[in-house]
């Protein structure tokens, strides 16, 4: 049995006051504990946005991290740091890491490898350009990029993982892959997963959807096997549309 996770990534949106009142309006609008909750703020909102949410079974993470504990790296916050102010949760490789600031898979590897040593739980996200899915490639271009962050990570570092699978060309265009096109590529997922980490942990993780989700898509894509919760960008920064989704029917 995998709980689903919806979990909303807020980009560079909201400064720490609007993002305790998005929680103080959002809280009350979600009951029951069977999906998991995570909100990603900014950095700079990220304190506030867990101390809002304690006692709650909602939890806020980082975006991004660095893979040291600390050092001479301008800009850059560190595990420790995450791990300092009750941070639980990081999303690694989001394609917009990759695209514009230049995220490469050996440092998502790195910054895996010091997540699972800092007790977070990395959310690592993998996706195909659109030019990579027009030329065929996206079955290698995902299996390369789960490969590559899972480099010797052994089986029992796995078991928190949690794989986003974001197809690029579906991030904040409005175009989502039907439920169809998105079942395939998890499976692609799954199926290198127990590759690098053996069918038990491949069976157990749970990998989420993301790229255009909405309140009118969310349920389409929860019926389809092995999909397991959703990735929410645009759609999760106003409290009743990301209510909507978090209850999907
Ligand atoms: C995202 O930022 O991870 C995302 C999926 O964005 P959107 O929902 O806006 O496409």
């Amino acid at each position: 049995m995998r709980k689903p996770i919806i979990a909303g990534n807020w980009k560079m949106y909201k400064t720490p006051f609007e993002s305790v009142s998005f929680i103080e309006n959002f809280l009350p609008l979600i009951s029951g504990d069977e999906r998991e909750v995570l909100i990603f703020p900014p950095f700079i909102s990220l304190a506030a946005a867990i101390i809002a949410t304690k006692d709650h079974t909602v939890h806020a993470g980082a975006q991004n991290m660095h893979w040291l504990n600390e050092g001479p790296y301008t800009g850059e916050i560190s595990p420790v740091m995450l791990s300092a102010i009750g941070c639980r949760h990081v999303l690694l490789g989001h394609s917009e890491q990759r695209l514009y600031f230049g995220e490469t898979d050996d440092r998502v590897n790195l910054k895996l490898k010091a997540a699972i040593n800092h007790g977070l739980t990395p959310v690592v996200c993998v996706g195909e350009t659109l030019t990579e899915r027009e030329d065929g490639r996206t079955e290698e271009t995902v299996r390369r990029q789960i490969r590559m962050a899972l480099n010797n990570v052994s089986s029992t570092e796995a078991h928190r993982l949690v794989i986003a699978y974001e197809p690029v060309w579906a991030i904040g265009t409005g175009a989502t892959a039907t439920p169809e096109i998105a079942a395939e590529a998890h499976g692609i997922v799954r199926h290198e997963l127990a590759k690098c980490c053996g069918e038990r942990i491949a069976e157990a993780t749970r990998i989420l959807y993301g790229g255009s989700v909405k309140p009118d898509n969310i349920s389409d894509l929860m019926a389809q096997d092995g999909i397991d919760g959703a990735l929410v960008g645009g759609a999760s920064l106003v409290p009743e549309t990301f209510a909507k989704i978090v209850n999907y029917a």
